[in-house]
């Protein structure tokens, strides 16, 4: 018998996230998405999903979507910590707003979203979380100090919150996209993105649902007994030169 569960994808209007919350939605899944500006990506919600407006740095605004989706889908069974955002600068010019900013998008907004998620699973004794990290928090890149350092601190929180949960059967992985072809990437010069897809074996940039399908296998059945796992997914950029 398939089961319908309710999933939750941080930063899910755009990019990985819109395409992640689609391959749950595929399944049948009860999706529910944040976006902060503008409007929820069209044809998501006419499908059913569920789009709430939520700053993942703003406590309350967190808290509110929790509960709109608790409301409306019931607690979260599957969590994809996915919202970031760069700010890129050398280190000797970085500025301690880009640090500041970065960290609290991509390390203190996915500790907030992960905590809260976490009381009905732990009653549940069930529980999938997948965290959206780099590989460029293994491999660091110039200009991307404080990104790297955020996407990093993924792995110790993943790993340890594995140690903590995982008796409750609560599973928590950490996927490392490489190049993906999203906003985020979008305004990389040619050159640079030449250079980068040199060092791709595979030769290309991702697509986002290449992402999102391993998002979708680390919360299915079959991946169980997978946790604490951080998941290269770069086309092998990764294996270095
Ligand atoms: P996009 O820039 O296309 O999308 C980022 C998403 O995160 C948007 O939905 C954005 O919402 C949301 N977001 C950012 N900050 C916040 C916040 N404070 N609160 C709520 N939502 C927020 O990025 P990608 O799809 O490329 O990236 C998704 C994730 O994948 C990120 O964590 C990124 O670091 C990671 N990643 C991306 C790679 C790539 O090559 N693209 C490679 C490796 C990792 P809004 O539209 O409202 O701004």
């Amino acid at each position: 018998m398939t089961v319908h569960r309710s999933v939750f994808v941080t930063g899910g209007n755009r990019g990985i996230g819109l395409a992640t919350a689609r391959a749950f939605a595929e399944l049948g899944d009860r999706v529910a998405i944040t976006y902060r500006s503008g409007e929820p990506p069209a044809g998501f919600t006419a499908a059913g999903g569920l789009a709430v407006r939520c700053d993942v740095t703003d406590p309350e605004q967190l808290e509110q979507a929790y509960q709109l989706i608790e409301e409306r889908h019931g607690p979260v069974e599957v969590l994809v910590a996915n919202a970031g955002i760069t700010r890129d600068a050398l280190l000797l010019r970085m500025s301690d707003e880009e640090l500041a900013a970065v960290l609290d998008a991509n390390l203190t907004g996915v500790f907030r979203t992960v905590r809260r998620a976490l009381r009905p699973m732990v009653r549940a004794r069930q529980g999938r979380i997948v965290l959206v990290s780099s590989v460029v928090a293994l491999h660091g890149a110039a200009g991307q100090t404080n990104y790297a350092a955020s996407k990093a601190a993924l792995v110790g929180l993943a790993r340890s919150l594995v140690r903590e949960l995982g008796p409750r059967g609560i599973t928590c992985n950490v996927v490392a996209p490489g190049l993906v072809d999203t906003d985020m990437t979008g305004a990389l010069p040619d050159a640079q993105r030449a250079a980068m897809i040199d060092g791709i074996p595979l030769g290309r940039s991702a697509r986002p649902e290449e992402i999102a399908g391993v998002i979708r296998f680390l919360a299915s059945a079959r991946a169980g007994y997978l946790t604490g796992a951080v998941i290269p997914v770069d086309g092998g950029s990764g294996l270095g030169f």
